[in-house]
């Protein structure tokens, strides 16, 4: 049908962007990762410290290559990049997470099945190793898509995940970060996050089935107190896919994220992007007997340029801005576009596809 469709539009010249999909295209995929955004410069970095996290991203996106290079499922892929970045203490999700006000360590983590719109989510866990695996259990073994503290972690445990105790996830660079807010607090200066770096984890991926989806892992924000969640966990806020549209992972000041439903906007923007051309094509559709029409147009037949995705998506970036959030998304379309925005000097990130070798950058200029 889509070679009607195709066929009705240049016949009525309506657009130039419905490309008809070559039956013998070799299948692509794609994959981008992120380990948090932020004030990230170059004055503030040693040469080791940025070799180690270009490592890091570097072995994170092989982990996640290889599952989609096999022909593995996007799900697998991203799950895969997340599990390795919450073993890393350099990135703030897992062994490694910021600590509460009360310093502890509680994690966020969701995940999210383009091709379903399933999802999992968890918030507030204390001792699964993997809080995305969690959360990807949530949504495949439990009736539900969104566990918070103690029940999630009961949860964790009926299904058998590694449990570790939460002085497993602390490191002395957190460590340090907490009591620096809390000296700050004492002196009545502004205490939440100084440093504004957030090194959340997340990541998008395009299978070779054409299938989207997308995860994200956190420990939230440093001194996060009175039960907060952040966007991260949050479908819609900081995590979604939909095969439709996009799959989208966050990284940022959590609650402006949420007030915009970033990741969710993106996804509706894209997919509604050709209304007016799929509701002239439809116009153009055959009518049965009864006047229904004999097929319906979906977005779908519609390929998105890349230049039109990264429009759509800095568009949703500078209206967060204009809020006062700061931060960047990472996004993979079922056409294949891979990319990212964000608003901050820096976001740990990493890209690679079926076309493109791998790359990982850090600060804004690269
Ligand atoms: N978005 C996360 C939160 O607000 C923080 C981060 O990106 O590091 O919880």
């Amino acid at each position: 049908m889509r070679r009607l469709i195709v066929f009705l539009m240049g016949a009525l010249a309506m657009s130039t962007q419905a490309i008809a999909q070559d039956a013998g295209d070799a299948p692509r995929w794609t994959l981008v990762i992120h380990g948090g955004a932020g004030v990230i410069e170059r004055a503030g970095m040693t040469p080791e410290r940025e070799a180690s996290i270009r490592t890091s991203l570097s072995g994170a996106l092989e982990a996640g290559a290889t599952v989609l290079r096999e022909g593995g499922a996007a799900l697998d892929a991203v799950e895969a990049v997340v599990r390795v970045l919450e073993d890393d203490p350099q990135f703030n999700a897992g062994r490694g997470a910021v600590f509460t006000y009360e310093g502890t360590i509680e994690h966020d983590a969701a995940i999210m099945d383009g091709a379903t719109r399933g999802a999992g989510a968890v918030t507030g866990t204390s001792h699964t190793r993997h809080p995305i695996t969690l959360a990807r259990r949530v949504m495949e073994e439990s009736p539900h898509v969104f566990l918070r503290g103690l029940g999630a972690d009961q949860f964790s445990v009926e299904q058998g995940l590694e449990q570790v105790p939460n002085e497993w996830f602390h490191t002395p660079e957190r460590r340090r970060q907490l009591d620096e807010m809390l000296a700050r607090e004492a002196q009545g200066l502004s205490a939440y996050d100084v440093d504004l770096k957030y090194g959340t984890v997340g990541a998008v991926a395009l299978d070779q089935n054409g299938n989207v989806a997308a995860a994200t892992s956190t420990g939230g924000l440093t001194g996060k107190r009175w039960g907060r969640i952040g966007d991260s966990p949050i479908i819609g806020a900081g995590t979604y896919a939909d095969d439709r549209a996009c799959a989208v992972s966050a990284t940022g000041a959590g609650e402006y994220f949420i007030r915009l439903a970033v990741a969710h906007e993106i996804c509706a923007q894209l997919r509604f992007r050709f209304a007016e051309e799929i509701e002239a094509a439809q116009a153009s559709v055959p009518l049965d007997g009864e006047g229904n029409p004999t097929y319906i147009v979906h977005a779908s037949e519609f390929e998105l340029t890349d230049a039109q995705v990264q429009e759509v998506v800095d568009g949703v970036i500078a209206e967060l801005g204009a809020l006062g959030g700061t931060g960047g998304v990472i996004v993979a379309t079922p056409d294949g576009y891979g990319g990212y925005s964000f608003n901050t000097p820096g976001m740990y990130r990493g890209m690679v596809s079926s076309e493109r070798e791998a790359g990982v950058a850090i600060y804004g200029d690269e």
